[in-house]
């Protein structure tokens, strides 16, 4: 690991001052990705800004609707709130697939958007939920924030606030999870509302992506068997030693009716 300077944060104001200051300066939440990257050197700092114990990070609530969670909220308190077994309770069973229990109680949900690894759990349910990703500069529609393989609308000293979901009539999550990490080899989130229905899939391509066909199929009928005639294009999905593109185009749709099915549609 390369020497880096370590600040701990006392306000937001003051991190976002700290990256304006510091171009190379990165920001630690749960460290799960952060850290490994630093000590394998395939990220480089010269100041390290801790956000971990912001309280303007933290919380959980629903508000007309809308469910917001504070940036730095780890993935386990996202999988046992009331609150968001209430308000979205696939949210809720998402958090709690995430790693194992070790991850799960350093990692936050900032942490994961700001990253977008392509297989991770909350791009999928804040791309079909319709979340809106607040900022310290402004807020971000999920269908502008996802820019494909770790890529994402934010812009250099960008800080996630929090993460705001409307709540759905009803929604699910199916995921088939590599044997080792955890990640998705494919996971499919499925959002309605009334005819209004949104379909998002991690970890088959180089990142999360609504599947367009599906949402228009399962509008008209919400059923598995209304996915059984379509298919994931197989050519844009990731191909590595654990899968083909083909292999993971079939499981983003064997996942989406798995879904859809939990949903109640046969
Ligand atoms: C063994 C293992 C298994 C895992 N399995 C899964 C899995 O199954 N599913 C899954 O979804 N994830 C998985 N993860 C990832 C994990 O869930 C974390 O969410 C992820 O590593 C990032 O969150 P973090 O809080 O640790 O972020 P950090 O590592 O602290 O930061 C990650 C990046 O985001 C930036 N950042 C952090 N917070 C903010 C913010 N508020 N605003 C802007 N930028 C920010 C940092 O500067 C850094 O560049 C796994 C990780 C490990 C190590």
């Amino acid at each position: 690991m390369h020497t880096f300077s370590y600040v701990k944060a006392k306000s937001v104001k003051e991190a976002g001052d700290l990256l304006a200051q510091h171009v190379d300066a990165k920001l630690l939440s749960g460290g799960m990705t952060l850290i490994p990257t630093m000590k394998a050197r395939l990220a480089q700092s010269s100041h390290v800004i801790d956000i971990a114990g912001l309280s303007e990070l933290a919380g959980i609530e629903v508000k007309d609707g809308k469910l917001s969670i504070g940036a730095a909220t780890k993935h386990v308190d996202v999988s046992r709130s009331a609150v968001v077994k209430k308000a979205i309770p696939a949210l809720a069973y998402l958090a709690g697939l995430i790693g194992d229990p070790q991850v799960r109680n350093r990692g936050t949900i900032g942490g994961s958007l700001a990253n977008n690894d392509p297989a991770a759990d909350y791009p999928s349910a804040a791309l079909a939920l319709n979340a809106t990703i607040v900022t310290n500069k402004r807020e971000i529609e999920a269908d502008d924030y996802f820019q494909g393989l770790f890529q994402t609308a934010l812009d250099a000293g960008e800080m996630i606030v929090k993460v705001v979901f409307p709540v759905p009539a009803k929604a699910a999550y199916e995921k088939f999870p590599h044997p080792a990490s955890g990640y998705a080899m494919a996971g499919a989130f499925v959002a309605q509302n009334g005819k209004d229905v949104r379909v998002a899939i991690t970890g088959a391509g180089p990142g999360v992506f609504r599947w367009k066909e599906a949402e228009a199929a399962l509008g008209k009928k919400l059923a598995a068997a209304s996915v059984e005639g379509l298919n994931v294009d197989a050519s844009n999905m990731n191909e590595d030693m654990h899968g083909t593109k083909e292999y993971r185009a079939n499981l983003a749709k064997v996942m989406t009716k798995r879904a859809v099915a939990k949903l109640g549609g046969k």
